[in-house]
């Protein structure tokens, strides 16, 4: 079961870092950010750095299938954003979706990956929101419907009410 994970991952991020992404990377509009790493979304000015440090770069890409994804593209880390899909969602769950593609690249996901990085990614997204005071525990109920409808996938994101459950017990949590 691992193992066959570990294998269905790597086959995701070679197509992420070498195949389908590099494709439309002439498609991306990388923002034009005040200081390396720094973004907006939804009106925040957010900014993401990785476990080395280094800034982590926003792209927008149309038709990325997901409202966000974390890579490495010629050694540079990424948060690719549909904007389509992420324009959809109300503000707050942009920003979560951001920080959660960010925790990717601080918890070094890419150098080390375990079964249990998407809850992790997720419980670090609501916990940088919380202390940043971007998110109040009504913001984080809130979210709940929108994940409701999600069925969890192979890369480890729960169910959706068990995600959204999980995500109250991270604000609560230290
Ligand atoms: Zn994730």
């Amino acid at each position: 079961m691992r193992q066959r994970f570990v294998y269905v991952l790597a086959a995701a991020l070679v197509l992420w870092a070498g195949g389908g992404a590099l494709g439309s990377v002439g498609a991306a509009q990388p923002e034009m950010p005040a200081a390396p790493g720094e973004t907006t979304i939804a009106g925040w000015s957010v900014s993401c750095k990785d476990f080395r440090g280094h800034a982590v770069t926003t792209m927008r890409i149309a038709n990325l299938g997901d409202v966000g994804r974390a890579g490495v593209i010629n050694r540079v880390p990424v948060i690719a954003i549909d904007p389509d899909i992420i324009g959809r969602l109300p503000n707050k769950l942009q920003l979560f979706f951001y920080e959660h593609e960010c925790a990717h690249h601080v918890l070094g996901h890419w150098f080390q990956s375990s079964m249990t990085m998407e809850t992790d990614a997720d419980c670090w997204a609501i916990r940088q929101g919380r202390d940043k005071g971007i998110f109040s525990r009504d913001d984080v109920m809130s979210f709940a419907p929108f994940l409701a409808n999600s069925g969890g996938s192979v890369f480890g994101h729960l169910p959706g009410p068990q995600r959204a459950k999980q995500l109250l017990s991270c604000f609560d949590g230290q």
